[in-house]
């Protein structure tokens, strides 16, 4: 059975202090067998955070890595570095990088590779712009994202991914997708995947949904049958806000 996954996507919030304050919170309150918990820290916190949580029930994810194994590349974090912390997980394609940092599929592949190579587990983001969506293009769109880049995998490096489906109208807006919207994408996506591999690995991939989910709308959206969980942005800031996100399945 695919695993049910809630991730937090802390983004460019904590000092290393508030950090470990927050993953300490966290570990002291979600208790959970069933659920894959994962916190996505900025670079400097991963070393520590690895540290401090139970590691059977909290993993932990970069939010990116570079495009290049190492070198002269100044300011950039390598796979290689991002798994030499004991984090297991890589976030990558999230829109905030392909929006403000101009991330392409070409360079989303190179980055792809290099977090496998490494033995990190890529989530993997799509999703659509609002006026994508206001001309009912988005199934297109997103799938045309999925040919450019994950489904250039192997079907055994296909098998190593989460993918998360976060139309960008939805992030940060407190606009949440309905479930209805969130599954009827996610079902899309997954039939994609069982076109492309086989249904066998469609119904063991984790698809989660993300965008403005929160305490309150988690529970009606994981009710949905393709949706496997959420990567969670600004409430995973709040330790019991992410906690009774976990809980919501
Ligand atoms: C995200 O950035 O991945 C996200 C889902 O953010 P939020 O939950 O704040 O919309």
């Amino acid at each position: 059975m695919r695993k049910k996954i809630v991730a937090g996507n802390w983004k460019c919030n904590t000092t290393l202090q508030e950090g470990v304050a927050l993953a300490k919170e966290v570990n002291s309150i979600v208790k959970t067998s069933d659920v894959q918990v994962i916190l996505g820290t900025p670079f400097i916190h991963l070393t520590e955070v690895v540290k401090l949580v139970d590691n059977k029930a909290i993993a932990v994810a970069a939010q990116n890595c570079a495009a290049e194994p190492k070198g002269a590349f100044t300011g950039e974090v390598s796979a290689a570095m991002v798994k030499s912390t004991g984090a297991q997980y890589v976030i990558l394609g999230h829109s905030e990088r392909r929006g403000y940092y101009g991330e392409t599929s070409e360079i989303l592949n190179k980055k792809l590779a290099l977090a496998l190579e490494n033995g990190l587990t890529p989530i993997y983001c799509c999703g659509e712009a609002l006026d994508v969506r206001e001309a009912g293009k988005q199934n297109e769109f997103v799938i045309n994202q999925l040919e450019e880049t994950i489904f250039k995998l192997s079907a055994d490096d296909f098998k190593k991914l989460v993918i998360a489906y976060e139309p960008i109208w939805a992030i940060g807006t407190g606009k949440t997708a309905t479930s209805d919207q969130a599954e009827d994408m996610l079902k899309t996506i997954r039939e994609a995947i069982a076109a492309k591999y086989g249904k066998a690995i469609a119904d063991e991939t984790s698809i989660l949904y993300g965008g403005s989910c929160n305490a309150k709308n988690a529970k009606e959206l994981f009710a949905k049958p393709n949706i496997d969980g959420g990567l969670i942005g600004g409430a995973s800031l709040k330790a019991e806000d992410f906690n009774t996100i976990v809980m919501s399945f």
